[in-house]
């Protein structure tokens, strides 16, 4: 066996099919970046630090621990999967202008303008999309921003949409810094951004850019694709707790390690809740058993935790909104008792006393009672 492209098929037979691999890349990112802070717990202490012995010790971290290994791992495949999911949109975003302005490359010296004005005059037919000449993200988004920004050509039509405002020279510029971190790790292979440093750059130039691409009405019908199950917990305004737009926030108002990690694990958790939607018991058989047998596991998981000596007992989950979330407490002679860490039987959510859910704006109880 030679010819290994033949053996394969496109993702072309349907109107959605070219953004299914975008949106699948984009769910990849966001559960690697979520898991960045579990990775990390084990360094915390020497996070931000200016004192050399906390600068040491994170180095060893990054470099020599498993765990340093599997933020490596992650960071990876979250700078990949974003930069893969922005330039199948921005190819998608130039398509829905006109068939052959993702293919067509630029003669010498000439101008995204004059490309497109060369193009309009071409059959727009979706039909003679062909793989194997499509632009790069380099010149996608770059022709996206030339085309959307100059207000000279009148006759656009799907680029003159007023929702398509937010590809300006910031959001370019963000996005091509995308691409020379992603650059740095296929070609050489030797760059990582530090834990809160990649926090920055999700949370200040992906995520932005990221929201008003799925908020377009013809790319929001498919957030099944990719988004979590909702969360349970809500915020103290009554809103649902999105933790992507949360941590565009806290960033922009003020970066807070905490506060991000906690909607990290937010995030990472949901996507492992596998009763989605707080499905509520359904009535007749089974009903008072919970019905759905993954909830009847995660509450048995719970209730045989409450026999163990270091439990305080069980709450509603903030993620899954099962009463599966299991309070530990401390268990060491000299400190008084209280409680330090709780974990969900059902969606592995799982927090320590680092983190103040009810300081974050969330209408929930303080965890960490006094016992
Ligand atoms: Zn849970």
């Amino acid at each position: 066996m030679n010819n290994f492209r033949g053996q394969g098929f496109h993702l072309t037979a349907t109107k959605h099919e070219p953004i299914t691999l975008a949106l699948i890349s984009l769910k990849t990112a966001l559960q690697s970046y979520f898991k960045t802070q579990k990775n990390i717990a084990q360094a915390w202490t020497s996070l931000g630090s200016n004192e050399p012995t906390d600068k040491a010790s994170l180095d060893v971290f990054y470099r020599r621990t498993r765990n340093g290994m599997t933020y490596i791992e992650n960071y990876v495949e979250t700078i990949i999967h974003f930069h893969h999911f922005v330039e199948l949109m921005c190819i998608e975003l130039l398509r829905m202008e006109h068939s052959s302005l993702a293919t067509e490359q630029c003669k010498e010296s000439e101008s995204h303008k004059e490309v497109y004005k060369r193009i309009r005059k071409l059959p727009n037919d979706a039909s003679t999309r062909t793989i194997d000449s499509t632009i790069g993200f380099d010149k996608a988004i770059k022709r996206l921003h030339a085309l959307i920004s100059d207000d000279n050509i009148t006759t656009r039509t799907w680029l003159n949409n007023p929702n398509l405002a937010f590809v300006d020279k910031t959001a370019k510029e963000s996005m091509l810094q995308l691409l020379a971190l992603r650059n740095l790790l296929l070609h050489q292979g030797t760059f990582i951004l530090e834990y809160d440093y990649l926090d920055l750059f999700v949370g200040t130039k992906v995520l932005p850019f990221i929201i008003n691409i799925i908020q377009l009405p013809e790319f929001s019908i498919y957030n099944h694709l990719w988004r979590h199950p909702e969360i349970a917990c809500m915020k103290t305004s009554g809103d649902r707790v999105d933790p992507i737009s949360e941590i565009v926030l806290v960033c922009k108002n003020h970066y807070n390690r905490e506060h991000i990690a906690f909607l990290k694990e937010l995030g990472r958790s949901a996507y492992q809740n596998l009763i989605p939607n707080h499905e509520p018991p359904k009535s007749g058989f089974g009903a008072s058993m919970g019905g759905n047998p993954v909830r009847i596991a995660a509450r048995d998981r719970a209730n045989r935790a409450l026999k163990e000596e270091d439990v305080y007992g069980v709450r509603d989950c903030l993620v899954c909104g099962e009463r599966t979330l299991v309070l530990y407490e401390h268990s060491e002679m000299d400190i008084p008792r209280s409680v330090v860490e709780a974990r969900c039987t059902n969606c592995t959510f799982s927090i320590d006393k680092r983190f103040q859910p009810h300081k974050y704006d969330i209408n929930v109880l303080d965890l960490w009672i006094s016992i």
